[in-house]
């Protein structure tokens, strides 16, 4: 038995590779993307170590070339997720037991896997089946998603260690037990490392897990499962069963034995999962854990005093890499009227330099947004703007879903800050641009924080102090992570802790400590080494306190 005392030191983040021409790992990229493409690959569940064929089956396709089949998946019935709650429960005791430090050397063997030998993996999957380009696929599904693993690793020790004070008559120890129960992990489509970090968190805590991941990301999602299992993860911790979201949900929040719900994806399916357990909080045995980081509507916030070099690059790569299907998307701008002109025109510039198509294509900085339901449902937000005088389509505005679901970089300039597409979240390649009076900063800072029910990112750009100053003050609900004159998206691992508050989630912070504690269940040991014998006070020690016997 070895007795050290482990303690993770804090890592560095993963370098992200630049992916030039000729590079190795661009050439190992290219005959990656090639490989995949040639094939299709069947996706069974995985249940309790065991792969499950329904055959009831479904498919996976390149959203950008929607006729090209990438994978076909079973779907779960009701059977299949009795089976992975069965299964998690099963496989609960001994994970739980298994000493910490050999949990996490299997999840560290995850990180090590997916930056080395399935680098090319990882990012081609992803690229195919979830339409993003090299650089988009690399800083998550590779770097991202090892910067969980790591850094959890690291928060776990200091977790651990954090032991209380005993007295010279006593040793008081705090025991960090897993939740009782499975956590159900549901993840969106849209980052292969957000899926990864649903289900590792709890499990490298020692929680067992009932994963369901998203329809359209099941290509990398699927080869993360198998990168598990080479790395040793236990059969039962982590049970991958893809279907019907809401099917699924009903049966598992149904369940005596939920324990938490790590939740990321849209502000509507958060608000049913909520519901469905407050309905059923009688059936369980213990209160469920909820964490749930959900939409964004993230606004930029320009200053006369800002550069229009830095806030048009801002605003495009914010707005439109991966096609704006990022929770902290730049979607609404506010640009005071004496830079507009000049902003407009530099953005005029960047988007028209901006090429759209195949992520097999380097040469494309867009590509195509993930399914036909998102095409219509962004293209009836673009149309909206098309048909009212209280907003016009200024760049872009144009679709075409017949080979993929290309949507351009579209600009909407709002007349009204109230535009519909000034407050909602259209989770696609839009930017909202409404033109504020200089002299109405301060006014349209309130505007800004009362706009939107969301919290989740935002960014100041300015070059008087006083201005950013004022601004971090009076948006300080308005964002979970705000920025100063920089874009609002790309949050890293141990540097930018990520989340939202109001209806942008429960701002757990994914990647730091915090989200941790929500995965854990304490329990307080207090032993006593001499204890008392006599019940009195010592002050009751005096003759005339006694009761004669
Ligand atoms: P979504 O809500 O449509 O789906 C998320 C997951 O929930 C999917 O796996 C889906 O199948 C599942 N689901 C659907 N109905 C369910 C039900 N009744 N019970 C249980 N599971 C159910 O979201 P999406 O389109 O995949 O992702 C986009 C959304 O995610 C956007 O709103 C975006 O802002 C948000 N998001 C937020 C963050 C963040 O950190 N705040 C990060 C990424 C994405």
């Amino acid at each position: 038995m070895n007795n050290a005392q482990f303690y993770y030191t804090r890592p560095q983040n993963e370098p992200v590779y630049e992916y030039r021409r000729g590079t190795p790992e661009r050439i190992a990229l290219e005959e990656e993307l090639k490989r995949q493409s040639g094939i299709e690959v069947e996706i069974p569940l995985i249940i309790g170590g065991k792969e499950v064929r329904t055959g009831n089956t479904g498919k996976v396709v390149m959203p950008h070339d929607h006729n090209h089949v990438l994978a076909t998946y079973h779907k779960a019935g009701e059977k299949e997720v009795r089976m992975a709650i069965d299964a998690a429960m099963k496989a609960h005791l001994q994970w739980a037991e298994m000493s910490w430090v050999e949990r996490t050397s299997i999840t560290l063997k995850v990180a090590a896997l997916v930056t080395t030998k399935y680098r090319a993996l990882m990012n081609a999957s992803t690229m195919l089946g979830q339409s993003k380009n090299a650089y988009q696929a690399e800083i998550e599904a590779v770097c991202e998603l090892a910067d969980f693993i790591r850094f959890n690793a690291h928060y776990i020790s200091e977790i651990y260690n954090d032991q209380p004070h005993s007295e010279i008559g006593n040793l008081n120890r705090v025991e960090y037990r897993p939740l009782e129960g499975f956590v159900f992990a549901v993840s969106p489509f849209n980052f292969t490392a957000i899926a990864s970090n649903l289900s590792l968190a709890p499990a490298a805590l020692g929680n067992t897990i009932v994963w369901k991941p998203s329809t359209t990301s099941l290509l990398s999602n699927y080869y993360l499962m198998q990168i598990l299992r080479e790395a040793g993860m236990p059969d039962g911790v982590i049970n991958f069963i893809p279907g019907s979201g809401s099917m699924i949900g009903d049966i598992v929040l149904k369940d005596k034995d939920l324990g938490g719900v790590h939740f990321t994806g849209s502000n509507g399916t958060f608000n049913t999962i909520w519901k469905a357990v407050g309905d059923n909080l009688s059936n369980y045995k213990s209160y469920p854990r909820i964490v749930g980081e959900t939409g964004g509507k993230d606004f930029v916030m320009v200053h006369p005093s800002a550069n229009t070099d830095e806030v048009a690059t801002a605003l495009v790569r914010g707005a439109f890499e991966y096609q704006g299907q990022k929770c902290s998307a730049a979607s609404r701008a506010y640009i005071p009227r004496s830079l507009w002109e000049e902003l407009k025109g530099k953005l005029e510039h960047n988007i028209g330099l901006i090429k759209q198509g195949d992520v097999r294509d380097f040469c494309n900085f867009v590509n195509a947004v993930i399914d036909e339901k998102a095409f219509d449902r962004i293209m009836g937000y673009i149309e909206k703007a098309k048909n009212t005088t209280d907003a016009e389509v200024i760049f872009g505005g144009n679709g075409d879903k017949a080979i993929g679901y290309f949507i351009e970089p579209t600009v909407i300039l709002a007349k009204d800050p109230h535009f519909v597409t000034m407050e909602e979240e259209i989770f696609g390649p839009v930017l909202s641009v409404y033109i504020y009076e200089d002299e109405d900063f301060d006014k349209t800072l309130e505007l800004v924080n009362s706009t939107s029910p969301y919290a989740l990112t935002g960014s100041i750009f300015a070059r008087e102090r006083h201005a950013t100053i004022q601004a971090c003050q009076a948006l300080r609900y308005a964002a979970g992570n705000f920025y100063f004159n920089d874009k609002p998206t790309g949050a890293v691992v141990g540097q930018q802790p990520f989340g939202g508050s109001r209806m942008s989630g429960t701002n757990d912070k994914a990647g730091s400590y915090l989200n941790l504690l929500r995965w854990i269940n304490p329990r307080t040991v207090k032993e006593t080494f001499t204890p008392p014998t006599d019940f009195r006070y010592p002050f009751m020690y005096e003759e005339k306190c006694y009761r004669p016997d």
